[in-house]
Order: structure tokens, then sequence, then C-alpha cells
């Protein structure tokens, strides 16, 4: 059954669409970290929709908000509802840092896109800046703006030009650039000071400096320690809104509600998603501090700026994420899947590094040369797929496994899923 609605939707359906060619299932039904297929396989889902489902498919208590909300109304606009003002307050109560207390927050539509989109024109308004800086291997979305911040070529090379004036900073990515980690950091932070100082490319004023706190498109890249507080100081010291994306790393995934508190450091405008709409509702908002709340009325305009049933849902979650400590619960299960995927890679040359915070997770694999093995990805995907566990992949060349399960994730269902990770990097990679 699952062959046949894949079939079809590649007769019908637009060729834009990433049809499950590594993953190849049609869903029946979700609970929680597992899903069912059409002709009923269960697998564990370890990639929860691209870190979307952080409580869990079908989570009943978000649920119970979302039949209640649906069986009032469901679209207003920017009118203000319970459920708007509630996902105001709760994004305010778990914001990070000096954010805390002072956080403003303009929903977007359905994407993470949108939500960049806001963040650029939130910088470019306060600040009458000409251009952007961002990294080496971000991801930010598929929006013209976004796109524009992206650093992969093959997501944007088609559609140009697009936004002129940004500049890519090399992002510390101490494995991929063969460098330790101090080394890494000093030549990033070097780098993105000379392009302030000096800036090239027409980049006269810089609107904004946007960065993911970990990169999760490029590979799950973990900054080490003194990235984000040298950028944030360069920031400072030059009148640059820091913009961070966490529309991946955000809202629990790294067993912190955002990943820059791993690095005590606090963003002037951010991003978030994915997770925001609850148990996959679209939803995206642009959290800010109040000092750049100087948009005008309409300014930044929107049909779904807030899709009442996404806000009702993402507050639901965030409470179900802080009455199940399920921040702690993720750090600790986080640790656990990383020590079993380093057990797997002893005396394995192929299983270059294990590395994230929480349950964001990668492991990168290199052939015999240190190069990328996008091919023992792919290996150990098809592996775990045909044994019942769904994994995703990450990295300008592929070769990143990525581990974006649900928060909500037991113990047993984490050894089970490992114990076939473990035995597809064995038979695949060793
Ligand atoms: N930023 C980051 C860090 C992302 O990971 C993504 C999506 N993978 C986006 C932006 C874009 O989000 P969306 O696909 O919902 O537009």
């Amino acid at each position: 059954k699952s062959r046949a609605l894949i079939e079809k939707q590649q007769n019908i359906d637009s060729s834009a669409v990433a049809y499950p060619e590594d993953i190849p299932i049609a869903f029946e039904e979700g609970k929680g970290a597992t899903v069912r297929d059409v002709d009923g396989n269960t697998f564990i889902d370890m990639f929860a929709g691209i870190g979307v489902l952080n409580v869990g498919h079908a989570n009943p208590y978000v649920l119970e908000a979302v039949h209640e909300q649906t069986d009032k109304f469901v679209h207003t606009v920017d009118f203000p509802t319970e459920a708007r003002l509630d996902l105001i307050e709760k994004l305010d109560e778990i914001a990070p840092g000096a954010l805390q207390g002072n956080n403003k927050v303009v929903f977007g539509g359905p994407t993470g896109s949108d939500a960049v989109e806001a963040s650029i024109k939130l910088g470019k308004y306060n600040t009458g800046g000409d251009g952007l800086i961002a990294f080496r291997g971000a991801y930010h979305g598929a929006t013209s703006g976004a796109m524009s911040v992206t650093s992969n070529k093959k997501f944007k090379e088609a559609y140009t030009p697009l936004l002129p004036d940004v500049v890519h900073s090399p992002y510390p990515y101490p494995l991929g650039q063969d460098k330790a980690p101090q080394e890494a950091v000093d030549h990033a932070l070097e780098e993105l000071q000379a392009t302030l100082e000096d800036p090239y490319g027409g980049l006269a004023n810089p609107a904004g400096i946007i960065v993911e706190p970990i990169q999760g498109e490029g590979g799950v890249i973990t900054p080490p320690e003194g990235f984000l507080k040298g950028v944030r100081d360069l920031a400072t010291d030059n009148d640059v809104p820091l913009i961070f994306d966490e529309i991946q790393s955000g809202l629990g995934r790294s067993g912190q509600w955002w990943a820059s508190e791993w690095y005590d450091v606090t963003p002037d405008i951010m991003t978030s998603a994915k997770a925001l709409g609850g148990v996959g509702f679209p939803l995206s908002a642009t959290m800010y501090d109040e000092s750049l709340d100087t948009w005008g009325s309409g300014d930044h305009a929107g049909t779904y700026r807030g899709h009442v049933v996404g806000m009702r849902a993402g507050t639901r979650a965030i409470e179900y994420i802080q009455e199940h400590d399920l921040l702690a619960h993720a750090r600790e299960l986080g640790e656990y899947i990383r020590t079993r995927l380093k057990e797997a890679g002893d005396g394995n040359p192929h299983l270059a590094e294990v590395r994230g915070k929480g349950l964001f997770i990668g492991a990168e694999f290199v052939d015999d040369d240190g190069n990328p093995a996008d091919d023992m990805a792919d290996a150990i995907q098809d592996y775990c797929f045909e044994h019942g566990v769904l994994v995703w992949k990450a990295g300008r060349h592929g070769n990143i496994l990525r581990l974006l399960p649900p928060l909500v994730l037991t113990q047993d269902l984490a050894e089970t899923a490992l114990d076939v990770i473990v035995d597809a990097i064995e038979t695949t990679s060793a």
C-alpha cells in the first residue's frame, strides 16, 4: 500500500516534493515516538518530521486543546484571542536570558522561512542597514530573503538575484575544517571582525548577523565554547542586531529551551517555528527585545500571522514539556544515545565524530581518506528503515546521520532504536 501511494504521489504531485525516497513509507498513524504505516508496520521515529514533534505524535494533552479550539473558531488575523495572548506570555516565560521580561513576539505564517524574513525585516527597519552577515553551512529557509542568508548554493543558485550584500563568514566546524576547536573559533571570529571592520561586497552597514546556535541542516555542527560569545561581543561593539535562528535547535530540542542557553548568550532577535505549533500545526514566530519594537502598525503584514489552533497547541506543548520535565529527559537520553554511538565508533575509523546537545544529535561518516561518506549515511538510513527505525541525514555532503527524536522518546524505545542503529553502523561502515 505504501508503494502504491508513493507511486501515485510521484505521478500526480509536484516534482518539487521531496517524496520519501530515503524513507519510503506512507503514514497511517503516529503516537508518541512511533508511527505506523498503511501496511501496518510500526517504526520508531527518530526524526520527528525534522524536529517538529517534540511532544510526540498526536500528543493527547495538546490535542485536547486543539479540539476545543476547532469547535469554537479557527482564524482571526491579528484580533486578540486568548490563544494568542497565552502563547505570547508563555514565550516570555521561557525566553532566554535578558529577553525574559522584555520579549516581544511577532507571529509568522506556517514556515520557519517566514520567521527568518521577519527577523531580516526587523533588523533592516531598526538599523536602516543594507546587508546581512550569515555563516557558511547555514540553512535558513526557502523564501528569497531566507535563501539569501542560506549558504549552500544548491538551494538558491536557480533563483538569483536574491538579496544583495550578504556575506557568509566561516562557522567553526573543527572536524570539517581540519582545525582544533579553539583554532576554528579564533579563525571564525577574526573573519567576522574583519568583515565588520572592512565590509566588502557593498555591505556598508549590516542590518543583522544571523546565526544558528547549532547548525542543523549543515550537519548538527555544535560550535565550540567561545564562538557565540565572541559573535555576541562583536555584534554589540558594532551595534548590529544579533539574530539567532532557533527554528531547529529551539523549544527543548537541545535539552534547554533554546540552544543559546548552552552558551549563555542572548540574541536581540530570535526565530522559532517547527515545534512551535505543538503537534505539527504550522506556526512561526520572531521574538525580539522590546527596544527593537519600533514597527508601526502594519509595517510587517500578513493574513496568517499566528494560527489560532497552532497557538493553542504551542502553549499546551510548552506546558507539557514543563510538566514532564522533558528538558532534563532530553539531556539524559541524549547523553545515553551519544554514548552508544561513540561506543559503536570505537575502532571504526569511518565514524569520525558524534556530536550534539540533548536530542539534537549528529554522527559524521568519512571514507578511508577522511572524505565525506554519504554512501555510508545512506546505507545506515536504509538499514534502519528496513529494521523499523526512521533516521534522517544532514550536511552539505549528506554524510551526517541526524537524530531528532521526539523529546517524549522513552528509554526503552531509545534502547531498541540504538540496537538497530548500532547494528546498522557495524554492518555498513565498520
Ligand atoms: N532555519 C532553520 C535553522 C531550519 O532548520 C529550517 C528548516 N529546516 C528553516 C529555517 C526553514 O524552516 P521552514 O522549512 O519551516 O521554512
